[in-house]
Order: C-alpha cells, then structure tokens, then sequence
C-alpha cells in the first residue's frame, strides 16, 4: 500500500502485514499506524491507574498497557476495564507479563477476559526446563480467551539460549560478524521463532504482533529492516529506555521517522522517563506529533511558529506561540467529538513581517506580530486573505476566538 502524506505526496510503500485486531483497534496491513502508551501506576491501586488510563486515552492513546506482575494487579484488571467502561472510556487494554504471565492468567482468568492483548517476552517468560512449558501455557491461554498476543523481545532481557546458539552458530562461520550484528541477529531469531512456536502452539498468525527494541538508533533501524525483510506480522516500533527529555523525544523520533519513511511500523510507542512531576502523557504527544508531522496521520491541528529572533526580543511573541499551542490542545477533545476533519487544520503565528503574511497566508488561520520595538499591531490570515488587524493588550484571547469561529464555521458538526 502507497502511504501519502497529509498533502497526497507519496512517501512510501507500506510494508505487506497481516491485520490484527486489539479489541476494536485494528493494527497491521491497512489500517492506520496506531499509537500506543503505558502506564506507570502500581496496577494493584485502582483509582490511580483507572485515573491514569482515562488521562493517557483522553490525549489519543489508542492503545494502553498496564503492567500486570502479581496477583493483587491481575485481581484488578477487571475493576480496572469496569471502571472506565463505566466512565464511557473503550480503549483496548494491553497486559504486560514477565515471569509470571501463564500462573496470573491461569489464576486469574477474568484478568484474561478483561484484557484486549496481552504482552509477553520471550526472554522472560520462565528460565531452564520451565521456559518452553510456561511460554505454551501462556500461548494456550492466549488462544482459549482468543487475545491476540505481542511477543515483545528486549535487548535488555535476550533470551540467553538463541543468543548463545545465534553466537556459536556466528563463530563457526569462517568471517565471524561482529559482535553488534551477532546481538542483533538474536534478537530478531528470538522475535521471529517465539512467533513460529506459537503458531504451532495453535495461535493464528492474525494474532500476533511483533516487536525487538533496543536503546541504539542505528541498532533499532537494523533490526526492524530485518524483522520487516523476513515476516508479515505487523510490527509494534519503540525504542527502549529512549531517555528523558529533549534526548529522549529526538532518539525515538530519529529512529522511528526512518523506518515509517520505509513504511515499517504499525504501532509504535515513544518510552519517555518523564520528569519529575511530568505527564506521563507526552509520550502519546509525541507520537502523535512524529506521525503528523511525516504527514502519515492527523491528529490535531498544527501550529506553525517562527523560531523568533532579533526582531522578536519582547516575550509576547513566545507567550502568543504558547496560549495558541495550549488553546488548541486544550479543545482539541471537544472539537474531536464535535466537528469532522477538524485535526487537518493549520494555524501559523509569526513573529514578524519578514517571513509572518506569508506562513500566515499559507495556513487556515495565521497571524503575524510586527516584531520588537513596536506597538502590537498584529494582521490575521484567514484562508490566505488578510481580515482584521488586532490591537492593544487581547491579542491572544481574541485570536484564540477567532481560530474558535473558524472551527464552528468552516468544519462539519459530526452526527451524534
Ligand atoms: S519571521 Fe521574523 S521574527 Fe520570526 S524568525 Fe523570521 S525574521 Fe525572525
């Protein structure tokens, strides 16, 4: 399938996946790339993680993983699902096992209903003689509940079986690789074998979904380039432990924009530690931002800004760029309900004459300050036409107003 940008330029070739549905998310072959988050409550505390969930799906996660480790969290999933079905919240649930994954959904199988998919790793899914029995148990409950499953391989936990025998197999070859491309090769054996036992365990190939993340850029390209050359199972993206911060946000997006670009990915995850106090939703931002800004999808309006320079040395020019910004964000769930093709509209705010009427005329709604050292007398765009020159100290409330007439006048109301 051709993949296009939001203005119909042919980016790439999407990769030939399967579709898999998560609850009543489609993931894979046609269907958009879907953006996913997880939450970093304890599973056990109901109101924190029901609280979380519902913040995490309000800012467009599609999809949310909780960590299921113990009893206590497997007890409380279902409350979990009740709790925001209660509150009209739908968004699939997507368990995340280690180690004890067969036991809890055994146990538990109303955790197992409750759930949309579950998460598991083949690397830590049980050591020694135990490893290939829970692996199929956790397989067999996968297909008697009829959940789709991720089999998500982590360079931090490698399955130390296929990478000793991927590394034997590497210093029998008269030109051994070296040992970054050993690591790899495990890896993606590791995703690709675990996926092939658990189709001969009796999960159908529309259930899987695949991932191998690791912390490296240029190791993440690799490995997916090669999960993509050699199976059909969509492919879940996200580079692990991406960091915090700016480092985090430009790693994953480096990383993620040129396997997209290929048309590799079918879901994907930003994994920000987030600061201190932070929201945890900047991840699903993030993602959402990376997406549309490749013109793969929409999901908000797009605020164009100047960088500002020396002509813009007073900080109204930033405070208008941040008030537009947080206006937007901030409606954008209203609007979402409300109004068709809203998340396709293009704001710009500009900080002088210089590059300001024309990014201005360019986008739906514009506005272009005069620059430093001058009275704010700002000129709005609307549609590329010059409309009104706004003055005095409501700059920002009345262009916010503006931009919110535009959205009741030139976009459909949705039918409820
Ligand atoms: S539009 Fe004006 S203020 Fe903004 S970066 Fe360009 S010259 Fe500077």
């Amino acid at each position: 399938m051709m993949v296009f940008s939001s203005t119909g330029t042919a980016l790439s070739t999407r990769r030939r996946t399967r579709l898999v549905h998560v609850g009543r998310v489609a993931v894979g072959s046609d269907a958009p790339v879907v953006v996913q988050s997880m939450t970093n409550t304890d599973t056990a505390n109901l109101d924190a993680t029901v609280a979380q969930v519902a913040e995490l799906a309000y800012a467009g996660s599609e999809l949310v993983r909780i960590t299921v480790n113990n009893e206590a969290s497997a007890r409380t999933v279902p409350r979990i699902r009740e709790r925001l079905c209660a509150q009209g919240i739908d968004v699939p649930l997507v368990g995340d096992f280690h180690y004890n994954g067969h036991a809890l959904l055994a146990k538990v199988p109303e955790c197992a209903v409750a759930l949309d998919k579950f998460r598991i790793n083949p690397g830590n899914v049980g050591a020694g003689t135990r490893r290939d029995s829970q692996f199929a148990e956790l397989i067999e409950l996968a297909c008697k509940h009829n959940k789709p499953v991720r089999i998500g391989v982590n360079w931090g936990s490698l399955d130390q079986t296929v990478l000793a025998r991927v590394m034997d197999e590497n210093a029998a070859r008269a030109a051994p690789l070296p040992a970054e491309a050993v690591m790899r090769e495990a890896l993606v054996a590791s995703a690709l074998e675990s996926a092939s036992r658990a189709e001969s365990l009796g999960l159908a190939g529309e259930c899987i979904i695949l991932s191998a993340k690791v912390s490296n850029v240029q190791d993440l390209i690799a490995v997916y380039r090669e999960l993509a050359r050699r199976c059909e199972y969509p492919l879940h993206l996200g580079l692990t432990e991406a960091g915090m911060g700016s480092k985090g946000i430009v790693a994953s997006t480096a990383a993620m924009a040129v396997l997209l670009q290929e048309g590799i990915g079918d879901t994907i995850r930003v994994s920000l530690t987030p600061e201190p106090g932070g929201n945890r939703t900047q991840e699903v931002v993030v993602a959402q931002e990376i997406l549309q800004t490749m013109g793969l999808r929409a999901f908000m309006p797009m605020v164009v800004a100047c960088p500002g320079c020396g002509r813009t040395t007073s900080t109204f020019f930033q405070e208008l760029a941040a008030h537009v910004q947080r206006h937007v964000r901030d409606k954008m769930p209203q609007w979402r309900t409300e109004y068709d093709g809203v998340e396709n509209m293009t704001l710009a705010v500009m900080g002088c004459v210089v590059n300001g009427p024309g990014e201005s005329r360019h986008a739906n709604v514009g506005i272009s300050l005069p620059g430093s050292g001058e009275e704010p007398a700002a000129p709005v765009f609307v549609n590329g036409e010059k409309t009104v020159t706004l003055r005095g100290g409501d700059i920002a409330a009345e262009f916010t107003s503006l931009i919110d007439n535009y959205v009741a006048s030139h976009y459909a109301r949705k039918s409820v």
